[in-house]
């Protein structure tokens, strides 16, 4: 490994890239996985047979390049969002991940900065890395809270070319007030700071917890991201997408290599988009145990945050690594982020949250 290392360091890498370490959930075969916040319900029978079905229709022309536009498909997202939203705003590539990618490609870059408010998701730094933005780290309060005039003033502060607001945020599970983002936006005014919502998470948010959606008529700085790998059950499909204003897409446009999504992304996302009632029949149950985590931790003593999302951030544990390690030894599986005292978990299936809740409690008494 150190061979490898070294054989690395001297290659002709990048100098901002020098030292650097890769996006790195582990990724462990085990039987209770709750480190990255999947949906851990299986993708249902008559889902798998729409998709096995949709694909076969386009195998046949797989030696055609797909369409560019991802017309029928970005015309099946704007119907799912609604809004009053058309297929002019809606924009798709493999994950949001690469849907951010693209954003920082078209509105950062060398001499440019993004802000984002830690803890918050781990790829918002390496994109800006990856992109040559420069990344600045916003701050929070103490309980992680962030208020619209925080984060107004910072954006006033540091006048960037973009900011990310997580919402809900990874890791700390909670919601943002649509008057942070309002504030966010008058802000980066004078900047023409470029503002993305990262809703990941939204389908899991509480009942009458409001979308960015709702902002974007005005707002033509005013980006909103969003992906199936989590509510819709899909991350193996890598299909993120954003609603924004035409313009945004015609940038976008500017940066997407030639025909990014395969006929074979496309044709998958639209059947699983055409079943979503029952791709996405879980996500009341998971949000039920989301709130059972919250409560049967916070009956142990310990600190959950209120969750908008299918996860849940919990700190007040004196040695996380050996409740880390004592759970993997049972074979669940859940995310150290790092944060001083405390772990992420996600939701999963009553099973599974049963079997943590009961390992958890047997290693807190063991302590
Ligand atoms: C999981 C997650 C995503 C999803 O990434 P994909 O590339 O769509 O799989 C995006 N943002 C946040 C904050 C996430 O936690």
């Amino acid at each position: 490994m150190d061979d490898q290392l070294e054989r690395l360091n001297r290659l002709p890498l990048r100098d901002d890239l020098r030292g650097q370490h890769p996006y790195g959930a582990p990724q462990i075969d085990v039987p209770i996985q709750l480190n990255v916040n999947e949906n851990t319900y299986g993708v249902p029978q008559d889902v798998q047979e729409a998709i096995v079905e949709a694909v076969r229709e386009v195998a046949a022309g797989l030696n055609r390049y797909p369409d560019r536009e991802f017309t029928a498909l970005r015309e099946a997202l704007a119907e799912y969002l609604g809004h009053g939203l058309g297929a002019e705003q809606l924009w798709a590539a493999n994950g949001s991940n690469e849907v951010l990618q693209q954003l920082l490609q078209a509105f950062g870059g060398p001499g440019r900065s993004v802000l984002s408010f830690p803890p918050t998701y781990s790829m918002y730094p390496l994109l800006a890395s990856g992109t040559g933005t420069a990344y600045i780290k916003g701050e929070r309060a103490e309980d992680f809270g962030l208020s619209a005039e925080s984060a107004a003033r910072q954006v006033r502060e540091h006048a960037p070319s973009i900011v990310i607001l997580c919402s809900p945020n990874n890791p700390t599970g909670t919601a943002l007030g649509l008057d942070v983002v309002e504030a966010v936006y008058a802000a980066g005014e004078e900047s023409q700071t470029v503002v993305i919502v990262d809703e990941a998470y939204a389908e899991f948010a509480h009942t009458g917890t409001q979308s960015a959606l709702t902002l974007l008529p005005g707002r033509p700085r005013l980006v909103v991201s969003r992906t199936m790998s989590k509510a819709f059950a899909l991350a193996g499909a890598r299909l993120g997408y954003l609603a924004a204003a035409p313009e945004v897409v015609d940038a976008l446009r500017l940066v997407r290599l030639p025909y990014h999504l395969s006929a074979v992304t496309q044709a998958t996302a639209l059947a699983a988009l055409r079943h979503r009632t029952s791709l996405m029949a879980e996500v009341e149950a998971i949000k039920g145990q989301r709130d059972r985590i919250v409560r049967e931790l916070a009956g142990l003593g310990l600190s959950p945050a209120a969750s908008d999302s299918n996860f849940v951030f919990v700190r007040g544990f004196e040695d996380p690594r050996r409740i880390w390690e004592g759970l993997l030894e049972s074979g669940i599986i859940v995310r150290d982020v790092g944060i001083p005292g405390s772990l992420r978990i996600t939701a999963g299936t009553e099973a599974e949250t049963t079997a943590f809740l009961d390992r958890l409690r047997e290693l807190l008494v063991t302590a």
